[in-house]
């Protein structure tokens, strides 16, 4: 959870991210007890809060249009009966910010502020100063007080993103004190920021000798933002979008990089950052977004009386995205990039991709219908353009930026491969086109059109435990733009609407020939370049030589000054108790309780949940596969992958994935292994199924199952080939991107079954050897072992299962299940636990290096931990956050890494840091750290972190999810009681034993990196490090 520059959250182009949720009945208590006040700032904030009802029992919003309220007046009122909102919209009287609350029973409230942010350059300005208005404000004049919020506080939720042309500060929480406490922050922060010179020298750029006080050593930018566009920037698909963003929309603001361009961000100045600020943040440019179930009075005077009310009157600001102007002919760049991690399809290095402007983004039916016709045209098998594309071979996955995207201003449509061979990629070109043109004449089936919009019914459904932060990304992106956020709401209207059009007439046809006869098209085709990054580094360190040779003595002298003062305001101790804080004192003691049933199906088990499920069935299984013959268990992932992919019984894959589209809220099937909560070596190694249909068709869900376990098609060479190809393709584009993960996987690896399992199925060592297979390229011999570990699994003593439903449904469902379980054996194979053996062998301990082309690298050292139930658990769960909250100074403030911590999970001590320029400095501080934890903890961490480990603990859950976590590792409602007891009674001395225990010079640790090449750390190879190039 970090300030994120997070295009991937704003641009998502998964139709459901506004139009497919919905909220039922969710019964939540409070956590929280008692409102505690010890501050004056606090004892003001109870007057203004008060307790109010919550949930159900709330005082419903009452407002009518024309009512004036704390410096507002109402302008619309609006019931979304399919959702059970009530929706407010205001404007402020003075400023004419605009407002939206939306009233509903969830208790996970929401708040954001939205500025409408459209920069001129790619320097970063937006992305900088939104990093930097959260490091200090008026009221709190430390450093800092975004992070120190997360740790004082029971949040959801706490972020900041920059999009192309808006920023957003929103937050979460399920706690009425917490939520006046975070929203104090929030508006102090981004309406009186301080914006000092030295927060935007971290967090934007600097200067910085690489040995501060050595004007001599070389010369180098720093900066946490310059180093996260590095990072996001050398991700070839990150890459890919920005590119296409950039060249579809020249002449307006997304012609730029909202984030950054680390070539363009060292030209911004410190004058032009408060420029910005002064500009774009102001009331009359804001937009505020409130959700739940707390009363918007409270709400609007709040944000009144602490911050509108100091704004004397409106103020005209200049954020309009005009129009592009259109093109009167199609264009077309070519473009190199960064290459993938690995180089296993050397012919195949191409992308190419063709984009199409569309339509005003304000038009929710148009954006709806382009939604849905994207999803005809190119998601899933039975498509035109994935089997004109992808199953054909021309390309191996779609580029980044395929599918209808309306989240800027003018929305946009575009299809594109990426993994093509020179010589096809005018074929690839011609393609796209004329499978446009032919499902233009031809239209689509209508079993695949019904089972399209059975897909948005289900999500509409489907019962998000986070809707309120969904619809901060989703409803924004029109409103910023004039258009009405509420007309998203109405889900049921648009569709009801939209098959109505459909029935009336050749409805996506027109559309797919409005499409082709747009002129304002974009083709780009990008070819990597090895040289690329070395060149821009070269052009990088030539630029600071330039610079550095241009300094006089007192410039040089300048820079080491502030330097120094960077560093010494970074490790001065803050006073941070004028920062509004939750106490642990009104953390719930008692461990709420989880209700089922325990029941036996023949001989497997079941277990039944009753919650309010808006009318869907989630069925579980979980198979035991410990007894699985170890030569098959490497090919368990890609049996889960390609469990839904082959066809089954009559249906062929295509048929197969519009059934279950067409009944189901899809499937999904992956390898799962969770550790013994009593024994680290004690494993289970399973493969997980799960599926969810609406009531109606539980049937149907049991039967496309039964068909899929046991006639599933898997004798299918050239469909394997085809997917293979696909899967190969995606992993080695998305290393980059899940650096860390790696990184960490690979350190945990050499602790216990679970880490080693973890490795094989999740980490470099499943990269290596699906790279393997497919080479080797026996296709027999992999449909052999699938078909193997297919007939293993058809084994009822071997599974268990769950069910979430509403009591009336139970026993349809039950019955259903009983009927599906009769298909298969009981062959009791005898249940072995796999115990751990560790090897003989560990291989060489030295730290692993593997070399990707990155620019920053991502750091992993691990520690074994304990079990679950030791006692220890809950204390090394508690230093762990403690010595995140150390390193996330040393590490992101200092070292200027994007982020770092350290995380415990399933018995394993992980430090960590990611984006990260530094490696040796960020090693020593993961050992500064442990030494610090040794006798300076203070009380302040250890209630810091126990609150941030309860914000997780008692985070709201969605009815399908609830008790389905315990129910996978065994673990009781006792053992959560015993482990909430555990973590409230910690203190600092238990902290100070465990760190000596567990993280003494003796204990073994496991350091991997993935990182840029590094020839320094090559020369060491076999000495000091084990350097590996991934290639
Ligand atoms: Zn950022």
């Amino acid at each position: 959870m970090l300030s994120l520059f997070s295009k991937g959250l704003v641009r998502g182009r998964v139709a459901s991210n506004t139009t497919g949720v919905n909220i039922g009945g969710r019964p939540t208590t409070s956590i929280i007890r008692s409102y505690a006040t010890t501050t004056s700032e606090q004892k003001q904030q109870q007057q203004v809060v008060g307790q109010s009802l919550r949930g159900k029992e709330r005082l419903k919003t009452n407002l009518k249009v024309g009512d004036k309220l704390h410096g507002f007046s109402v302008v619309n009122v609006q019931d979304v009966p399919e959702r059970q909102f009530n929706t407010f919209r205001l404007k402020h009287d003075v400023t004419g910010a605009d407002y939206l609350h939306i009233d509903c029973e969830d208790k996970n409230n929401v708040f954001a502020v939205t500025f409408k942010t459209t920069p001129f350059d790619s320097t970063g300005v937006a992305h900088i100063l939104e990093h930097t208005t959260l490091c200090g404000s008026k009221k709190y004049p430390m450093r800092d007080p975004f992070f120190n919020m997360l740790k004082r506080s029971l949040n959801t939720y706490m972020n900041a993103w920059t999009a192309p042309d808006h920023t957003s500060y929103p937050f979460g929480t399920q706690h009425e004190k917490d939520y006046y406490n975070l929203l104090s922050v929030y508006l102090d922060a981004t309406f009186f920021p301080l914006l000092t010179e030295s927060d935007f020298r971290q967090e934007g750029h600097r200067l910085e000798f690489e040995q501060l006080d050595n004007p001599e050593s070389k010369l180098k930018f720093k900066g946490i933002v310059f180093n996260e566009m590095k990072g996001a920037l050398s991700d070839p698909s990150g890459y890919f979008s920005e590119i296409a963003q950039q060249s579809l929309y020249p002449g307006t603001t997304y012609a730029h990089n909202s984030g950054g361009d680390p070539k363009d961000i060292p030209a911004l100045s410190y004058q032009q950052l408060k420029d910005f600020h002064a500009t774009y943040y102001h009331p009359s440019n804001a937009f505020f977004f409130t959700y739940g179930d707390l009363p918007v009075e409270q709400h609007l005077r709040y944000i009144e009386e602490n911050a509108l009310q100091h704004f004397k009157s409106p103020k005209q600001v200049d954020s309009k995205v005009n129009h592009v102007q259109r093109w009167d002919k199609p264009r077309r760049i070519t473009v190199t990039c960064p290459p993938s991690a690995m180089d296993v399809n050397p012919e195949r290095k191409h992308k190419l991709s063709i984009s199409i402007l569309h339509k005003d983004n304000t038009d929710i039916f148009e954006g709806l219908s382009m939604n849905v016709l994207s999803n005809l045209l190119i998601r899933g098998s039975n498509t035109p353009m994935y089997q004109a594309l992808l199953e054909s071979g021309l390309a191996l996955d779609y580029t980044p930026n395929t599918g209808f995207d309306d989240n800027l201003h003018e929305s946009s449509f575009g299809v594109g491969g990426t993994g093509i061979r020179k010589e096809d990629l005018e074929k690839v070109e011609q393609t796209i086109i004329s499978t446009m043109e032919k499902a233009s004449r031809d239209g689509f089936d209508s079993n695949v059109i019904e089972s399209i919009l059975h897909q948005y019914e289900f999500g509409q459904k489907d019962v998000s435990a986070s809707l309120g932060l969904k619809l901060v990304g989703g409803l924004q992106s029109n409103w910023i733009h004039g258009g009405n956020p509420i007309n998203r709401l109405f889900l049921n209207e648009n569709i009801a609407r939209l098959r109505k059009e459909i029935a009336a007439g050749p409805f996506f046809q027109n559309k797919l020939r409005q499409l082709l006869d747009n002129p304002h098209r974009l083709t780009i085709t990008m070819s990597p370049d090895d040289t690329q990054q070395a060149r821009e580094a070269a052009e990088e360190e030539n630029v600071l030589l330039g610079i550095k040779s241009s300094l006089d003595s007192k410039q040089v002298e300048t820079i080491v000054e502030q330097a120094k003062d960077l560093q010494q305001r970074q490790s001065q101790q803050q006073d941070v108790s004028s920062l509004p804080k939750l106490s642990i004192s009104e953390i719930e003691k008692k461990q709420q309780k989880t209700p089922f049933i325990d029941e036996k199906i023949g001989s497997t088990d079941l277990r039944l949940f009753d919650f309010p499920t808006n009318g869907i069935t989630y069925f579980r299984s979980m198979i035991d596969i410990s007894t699985l013959p170890e030569d098959l268990k490497m090919y368990v992932p890609l049996f889960c992958s390609l469990f839904e992919s082959m066809g089954a019984a009559e249906l062929d894959h295509k048929q197969l994935d519009t059934e279950i589209n067409l009944y189901t809220g899809r499937m999904n099937v992956s390898p799962m292994i969770s550790t013994s909560p009593f024994n680290l070596d004690l494993v289970a190694e399973r493969i997980y199924i799960k599926s969810a249909a609406i009531n109606r068709n539980i049937e149907k869900m049991f039967s496309l199952l039964k068909k899929m376990m046991l006639e599933n098609r898997w004798n299918n060479p050239d469909l394997l080939k085809n997917l293979l190809g696909q899967m190969q393709s995606s992993m080695i584009e998305g290393i980059t991107s899940s650096g860390l993960s790696y990184a960490r996987t690979y350190s945990s690896s050499q602790f216990s079954r679970a880490g080693q399992l973890s490795e094989k199925w999740h980490g470099l060592t499943h990269v290596k050897f699906t790279n393997d297979i497919i080479a080797k390229n026996d296709l027999n011999d992999i449909i052999a072992k699938l078909i193997a570990i297919n007939k293993f699994i058809l084994d009822r003593s071997l599974m268990r299962c769950s069910i979430t439903t509403e009591k009336d449904t139970t026993e349809l469902a039950k019955q259903q299940l009983s009927m599906f379980l009769q298909q298969f054996n009981e062959n009791h194979t005898s249940m072995v636990n796999n115990e751990f053996q560790k090897s003989d062998n560990t291989g060489s301990s030295l730290p692993h290096y593997f070399a990707i082309p990155a620019t920053v690298n991502y750091i992993s050292k691990s520690y074994q931990g304990v079990n679950y139930s030791h006692e220890d658990s809950a204390r090394l769960e508690v230093l762990s956050k403690v010595l995140s909250e150390y390193l996330h100074k040393e590490i992101r403030e200092k070292g200027g890494a994007y982020g770092g911590g350290v995380s415990y999970a399933s018995g394993s001590i992980g430090f960590y840091s990611y984006r990260d320029p530094n490696l040796a400095k960020t090693i020593n501080a993961f050992n500064e750290s442990i030494e610090w934890s040794q006798d300076k903890i203070t009380l302040e961490n250890v209630e810091n972190a126990q609150l941030s480990i309860f914000a997780d603990f008692d985070a709201p859950e969605s009815p399908s999810n609830k008790g389905v976590a315990e129910w996978m590792r065994g673990i009781t409602d006792e053992m959560k009681q015993q482990r909430r007891d555990r973590l409230l009674s910690i203190n600092k001395n238990q902290l100070e034993e465990v760190s000596a225990k567990y993280l003494n010079p003796q204990k073994t640790s496991y350091t991997t990196v993935l990182g840029k090449p590094d020839t320094e750390i090559k020369g060491l190879s076999n000495k000091e490090w084990e350097y590996k190039e991934l290639n």
